[in-house]
């Protein structure tokens, strides 16, 4: 199959939203709000996110909602049946299963087979998409089950991808979720980084991209998240295609090199203004994640690979150039995009 007819079946109708969890919806309407205008679609994560979108849709937030009630990671969910209807009484743009979680097993691929055959006939007969969230070694190291397997179902599909850091840090999984994108139809990346830009660029009907270092992937009680100690905001910078610290931000300014944002959150004030506590982060990494997202997907489905790859070199070139005191490498997310 060519790449042309691989990417004519799918992508052309591509969306992204923001993955914001139902507390932080409660707390900070606001920038669920925020959130709604620039994506035109934000998912709610948790089994109070039907609540929590009754209450937005009673301030008046008219935009699509998805949720994932993240029943992959624990076991207070409604049964199937009930949390899609409870999904439908406030007018999801489409239902989610309430998801399982599949570990990786070295030996066997039934784990993942299995695991896609019963998820598929419960989406099936609910009319609903079935959630996996994945040891991101599936997508890995055995990329072809999980394209074989999603295929074989004729289901749409999202995955959430499961690791203690960045599930696309793993070697293999960029080009492994390259792979899926282009070869599963209807497949969503949901509660990832800005690496779903990448799945979008490359065929995925949609990806939603969050905002804080637990909602940017799923880590189990095992894999033991780690976790930088403090409280400053991780900042997300267009020009490196990254996340950084404020901190180390306003510690580059310190050396001479200041990174600005030219976009309009920010008004071409330097970033290292984020190391202030009161000023809210959420509203710059919107619109910088928004900008990156809607620069691929204003183009042409045929473009968006080539345009999404330039960005990533981009960014890399900029990387221990002469002069910058910031970062001196790229994370390997981005290092293997670049060569993907
Ligand atoms: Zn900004």
């Amino acid at each position: 199959m060519t790449a042309i007819t691989e990417w004519g079946l799918q992508g052309h109708s591509a969306s992204f939203s923001f993955y914001l969890t139902a507390p932080h919806c409660e707390r900070q309407p606001g920038v669920a709000i925020s959130a709604g205008s620039l994506a035109h679609t934000i998912t709610i994560a948790g089994p109070g996110g039907p609540a929590a979108a009754v209450r937005l849709r009673a301030s008046g937030f008219e935009a699509p909602i998805l949720f994932d009630g993240t029943g992959y990671a624990r076991n207070d969910l409604p049964s199937p049946d009930i949390w899609i209807s409870q999904q439908a009484n406030v007018g999801a743009s489409r239902y989610l299963l309430p998801g399982i979680f599949v570990p990786w097993d070295k030996n066997c691929d039934d784990t993942f087979e299995v695991a896609v055959q019963e998820q598929s006939s419960i989406a099936s007969d609910l009319g609903a998409t079935m959630l996996l969230a994945v040891d991101a070694r599936w997508i890995a190291k055995r990329t072809e089950v999980v394209v074989d397997s999603l295929q074989s179902t004729d289901q749409a599909v999202a995955l959430v991808l499961a690791h203690r850091a960045d599930p696309l840090s793993v070697g293999g999984a960029v080009p492994g979720l390259r792979r899926i994108s282009q070869r599963v139809s209807r497949l969503t990346i949901l509660r990832s980084d800005h690496g779903a830009i990448g799945a979008l660029a490359f065929g995925a009907e949609h990806a939603a991209i969050g905002l804080t270092t637990t909602t940017r992937h799923y880590a189990t009680a095992a894999m033991r998240a780690r976790r930088r100690p403090g409280l400053a905001s991780r900042v997300f910078v267009s020009s490196l295609f990254d996340w950084f610290l404020a901190d180390d931000i306003a510690g580059w300014t310190a050396a001479g090199s200041d990174v600005v944002c030219d976009l309009q959150c920010c008004g071409g004030l330097s970033l290292a203004q984020f190391i202030d506590p009161d000023l809210d982060v959420n509203w710059h990494n919107m619109h910088a994640l928004a900008h990156a997202a809607d620069y691929v997907l204003g183009a042409d489905t045929f473009d968006r690979p080539r345009l999404f790859l330039e960005q990533c070199r981009r960014a890399v070139s900029l990387y221990g150039l002469a002069g910058f005191k910031g970062p001196e490498n790229p994370k390997p997310q981005l290092t293997s995009w670049v060569l993907s």
